[in-house]
Parts: C-alpha cells; sequence; structure tokens
C-alpha cells in the first residue's frame, strides 16, 4: 500500500511538470487543450492547475480572438510573470554574458563583463560578483530569484553540476555548480554552452510561440569553438561522460593544424573555428601592414569581408567549406528534421547560401532537412542559460 501511494505522488508530480511544460511551450492555452494534448483527464489537469493559480504562478487571461458563439467565452492559462526569475550567465571566450528573465521569458536585464579568468578560484569569484552585480542592476527581489543557469563550453556533468573537461584545464574537476550555489544561496545548474541553446530552442524560449519545433532537431554552433548538440524526441541527447556534441573535435583534415583544446591533429575546431580564423586574419594584416594587430575580433574579419578584400574572402569561404563538410556529415548520420544555424559569421547573407549550397553538394541522397539560421545575439548563450535554468529547476 505504501508503495502505491508513492506511485500516485509521482504520478501526480509527473503530471505537474508535463502541464507547466506544456503552457510553458503554448501560452494562453486553455484546461481543454492542455488535456488533449497530454492524454490527461480534465479534472486532471483542473485540479493541478487550479493549484498552480492558487499558488501564484498562474494567471488566468481572456481569449481575446474567441469567436464562438455559444456557451462562456473559454479562459487560457499563462504564467505570472512577476512570480518568479531566473539568472542566466554565458561564460564565452572573449567576455561573461548575464541577464534576468522574467517566468514568461522576457528580458528584465542584460549585462557584459570581462572576460573569466583560466584560473578557477578567480573565475568563481568574478562571476560571484558579477551575478550579484546584475541582481542589484535588476532591482528585482532577491528572494524571487529562483535559480541560476549557467552556461560554458566543454564536456558537463549537469546532473552533478560538474566541470569534466574545459579548454582550462584549471577549471576541470570542479564542481561549479554546487559551489555557486552554496555561496550565493540560489539554485544552480551548469550546462555546457550548445547543449543550453537546444534545450531552450526546445522549450520555445525566446521565440515566436506559434512555431512548430520539431521533436527530432540539430542545434550548430560556431563560435571560437564548434559544436553540434542534438534534441531527439524532445530531450536533449547527452551521450556517454556528457561527451555529445562535441563535433568540433571531429577530424576533418588529417595530418592538419594541432587542435590547441584537444591536442590532436586537423580536427573542425583547428580548420574552421572563430580562433583559427582569427590566427589567420592577423597573417592577412601582418604581410599587409607589416605590423600586429592584437585586438582583432571575428567583427573586423567579417567587415574586411563585406569591404570585397579578395584574402579575406578566400579565408572565409574556406572554412565555411569545412563547416559544411561537417554539417553534411550530421544531416546524412542523424537525419534531422531541423538544422539551426547559429554563428556570427552567418550574419552575413553571402556565407549563407555559401554554406547551403556546400552542405546539399555533400548531402546523400534528396534529404529534406530545414536548415535554419538563428539570428545572431551575443546574449544569446545566457538567455538560453536561464532558460536551461527554468526547465530545470521549475518546470522539473
Ligand atoms: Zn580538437
Amino acid at each position: 500500500m505504501k508503495k502505491k501511494g508513492g506511485n500516485l505522488k509521482r504520478v501526480k508530480r509527473q503530471n505537474r511538470s508535463l502541464i507547466k511544460e506544456m503552457i510553458y511551450k503554448n501560452r494562453l492555452i486553455t484546461r481543454t487543450e492542455i488535456a488533449e494534448r497530454l492524454s490527461l483527464t480534465l479534472p486532471t489537469v483542473t485540479t493541478t492547475v487550479n493549484q498552480m493559480l492558487e499558488e501564484g504562478i498562474l494567471v488566468e487571461k481572456p481569449i481575446s480572438d474567441w469567436n464562438g458563439e455559444l456557451g462562456r467565452r473559454p479562459v487560457a492559462l499563462d504564467f505570472n510573470e512577476k512570480q518568479m526569475y531566473f539568472v542566466g550567465v554565458e561564460l564565452k571566450p572573449f567576455d561573461t554574458a548575464i541577464c534576468i528573465i522574467d517566468l514568461t521569458g522576457a528580458v528584465i536585464v542584460q549585462e557584459k563583463f570581462e572576460v573569466a579568468s583560466a584560473v578557477y578560484s578567480e573565475m568563481k569569484q568574478m562571476l560571484l560578483q558579477q551575478i550579484e552585480e546584475t541582481i542589484r542592476i535588476s532591482k528585482v527581489n532577491r528572494q524571487a530569484i529562483k535559480g541560476i543557469g549557467i552556461g560554458l563550453s566543454g564536456l558537463i556533468q549537469h546532473e552533478i553540476g560538474y566541470i569534466y573537461r574545459n579548454i582550462h584545464s584549471d577549471w576541470q574537476e570542479n564542481y561549479l555548480g554546487k559551489e555557486i550555489m552554496e555561496e550565493i544561496g540560489i539554485r544552480t545548474v551548469i550546462e555546457n554552452n550548445v547543449r543550453v541553446r537546444a534545450v531552450a530552442t526546445e522549450l520555445k524560449g525566446g521565440i515566436d510561440q506559434q512555431k512548430e519545433i520539431p521533436e527530432n532537431f540539430a542545434y550548430f554552433f560556431v563560435s571560437a569553438g564548434i559544436a553540434c548538440s542534438l534534441v531527439i524526441k524532445d530531450s536533449v541527447y547527452t551521450g556517454y561522460q556528457a561527451g555529445a556534441g562535441e563535433l568540433g573535435h571531429t577530424v576533418i583534415i588529417p595530418d592538419g593544424p594541432i587542435c590547441k583544446v584537444c591536442g590532436n591533429r586537423g580536427c573542425l575546431d583547428a580548420v574552421a573555428g572563430e580562433r583559427v580564423i582569427l590566427e589567420e586574419y592577423q597573417k592577412i594584416l601582418l604581410a599587409r601592414t607589416g605590423k600586429k594587430e592584437p585586438d582583432i575580433t571575428i567583427k573586423d574579419v567579417i567587415q574586411d569581408f563585406r569591404n570585397h578584400d579578395r584574402q579575406t574572402r578566400e579565408l572565409l569561404y574556406l572554412r565555411v567549406k569545412y563547416l559544411a563538410i561537417a554539417l553534411a556529415n550530421i544531416i546524412n548520420y542523424v537525419s534531422p528534421q531541423t538544422v539551426y544555424v547559429d554563428g556570427y559569421i552567418f550574419q552575413e547573407d553571402e556565407l549563407r547560401r555559401r554554406i547551403l549550397e556546400e552542405t546539399r553538394f555533400n548531402l546523400y541522397g534528396k534529404e529534406k532537412t530545414e536548415i535554419l539560421f538563428v539570428p545572431y545575439d551575443s546574449f544569446g548563450g545566457a538567455k538560453a542559460a536561464a532558460f536551461f535554468a527554468v526547465k530545470h529547476i521549475f518546470i522539473q
């Protein structure tokens, strides 16, 4: 009997999570629609929804474009945006981005800070101060902040908040999630920076609510490094020891340049990541002007590309060619319904056209996979990390 009671409790909790997720992905949904889409009975949905209304998490809103003539005007459900807030952080290669979102996903504040130290203890102290500073600027009541999500590159075991592998060797084998949570007193989750983007997409975080998100998709991310996360049947594939998605460390040119991250030769990061693009661009500048330009960013490279500099164009065309091979390999191997491509260089129409053409050229058969470009947002990873916190702290 005891066991049965335990099961009932678990089922109730699972239903509550499912209902929360359904409302999160489909704002202004009615109780009847939730029941139909989740194959739950209307009384089950109503009991759980009423509980959440009492707790102040949900609010009822009239459906404005309802044109039914008979019966009562139905009311739809939405989250009460002022009920709780989530912090999102992305530790990026050239700076740290932090934002705070409300329960509807609207951004309250977003701030940029200097790049994190390669020394773990210093990085942690900086991060604590930067999070406190962002909370202060937002003027949000600290008690209402229910979670912090942190996105960073490398192999991250999010269930235990553990950094397993990272480009900064000193960060490795540390429980960053737990340590931040203990110091700041707010639940904290950490995850790979590309996987948080995939989770945020799956949750329709910051995405037009009308859009349907396919249940199988890939998120192809190009930054200093390259990674590709897979969502299979609405859940992110993490693989053994959190290693799934590290496309950047698959070899694309045997005996190519040494990768500074994994130490192998000719992997995708080492031939097509932003880091190598910047290094190659420095060489072009050095030959052109005779002096080193230490503060060059990817923005400068794209600017030169727009100015029709021949060498810069060839530099980027070659990198896009490698990226297209990798992207085609993913499509050939996994056959996702959609691939979301996210990277600063793909703000350029011409580079978008190129990667589409070259990818299609490398495809086997007539794959119908849709390739969509994510509009570039330097806070995209921080926002995604906040949605990751929503998913793992609020919804589940
Ligand atoms: Zn590598």
